[in-house]
């Protein structure tokens, strides 16, 4: 008998019924999962959404542990890692809050110099003082090592300021002078908080990578929206992205208009903080307008920086 004659022996219903049967399963798992794919591309969409337009919304503890023990057991490393996991998507926020203002205020920026405020010039150098220098200058000519990370790392949590997040560093160093000045702005009546700080070189690295690839490899693209590792002052554990209740604890430009942030500007200096990146100095900075973004130097050596009247770029510049 051959095969052929085998096969037609069957039923011809039951041949039906079954094949039916199987197209019904196939139709009905060919349906359930695209429903899957596209339940997942909603989600996806809808997460891009919040990052662009609404991301203070976003709760990153939900999405990462809980980092912020006060303890004193924590070794470095763990602190490291630590800071690159919590640090990585607030980061990666920030970057897109800068991009969108970027984006809003770029009609009225400065024209007449040939670097833009994005650019990396041709010759990068090694910063010329130690990490753990204070008045090291970093910025998009002179460069960390990718090795450098403060060694006294402690929560900032230490000096008393109120913080948008768990998992904030900055140095030890810092610690005493930020809380009385944390303390002096509480008793005027002034909300101010900590919305980031130290960020390793690992984190700067991820988020700088995202950032090409977002722009398909485009690293010109990538330079206007977050700096390239090495290159930022928050890898030195004493640069402080404040905020304010007066903006919900939100990033921005609007952060220059709050008590908070016009008192900052003008006594943050006596308790050893200055501004990075003031209005109007975008080309010498290399970085847009951060009414947020200080740096911690000392209270002597802001002393010093106070009566020279420059910005703190161009007066570190004098210094190394
Ligand atoms: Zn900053």
């Amino acid at each position: 008998m051959t095969k052929k004659q085998k096969t037609n022996q069957l039923p011809r219903k039951t041949t039906k019924v079954k094949i039916r049967s199987i197209l019904v399963v196939f139709l009905a798992s060919a349906i359930i999962y695209l429903l899957i794919i596209a339940t997942g591309v909603l989600i996806v969409l809808s997460d891009y959404n919040k990052l662009g337009y609404n991301y203070s919304k976003i709760d990153t503890s939900a999405i990462f542990p809980d980092t912020d023990n006060n303890s004193d057991t924590t070794s470095p490393s763990d602190i490291a890692e630590k800071v690159f996991k919590s640090e990585t998507l607030e980061n990666i926020l920030k970057e897109i809050d800068d991009k969108r203002q970027t984006d809003e205020s770029s009609s009225g920026s400065s024209t007449g110099n040939t670097t833009s405020t994005g650019g990396y010039p041709s010759t990068i150098l090694s910063c010329t003082r130690s990490g753990n220098d204070l008045l090291v200058l970093v910025n998009k000519q002179y460069k960390l090592p990718s090795s450098y990370a403060p060694s006294d790392l402690v929560p900032i949590s230490n000096s008393g300021i109120r913080t948008t997040k768990s998992g904030l560093y900055v140095r030890n160093i810092m610690i005493s002078d930020l809380k009385n000045m944390a303390d002096t702005m509480k008793s005027a009546g002034i909300d101010v908080a900590a919305l980031s700080a130290y960020r390793s070189y690992s984190t700067q690295q991820a988020t700088y990578d995202y950032w090409v690839a977002y722009n398909g490899g485009d690293t010109a693209a990538a330079d206007t929206i977050s700096a390239r590792p090495g290159h930022s002052q928050h890898q030195l554990g004493t640069a402080v992205d404040f905020t304010s209740n007066e903006i919900s604890d939100q990033l921005g430009q609007q952060f220059g208009n709050t008590s908070a942030g016009q008192w900052l500007a003008q006594h943050s200096w006596k308790y050893g903080f200055v501004l990075s990146f003031p209005s109007g100095w975008e080309q010498e900075t290399g970085f847009s307008y951060e009414p947020w973004h200080y740096r911690y130097i000392g209270k002597d050596n802001a002393s010093e920086w106070h009566a020279s009247g420059m910005i703190l770029e161009l007066w570190l510049r004098t210094k190394n």
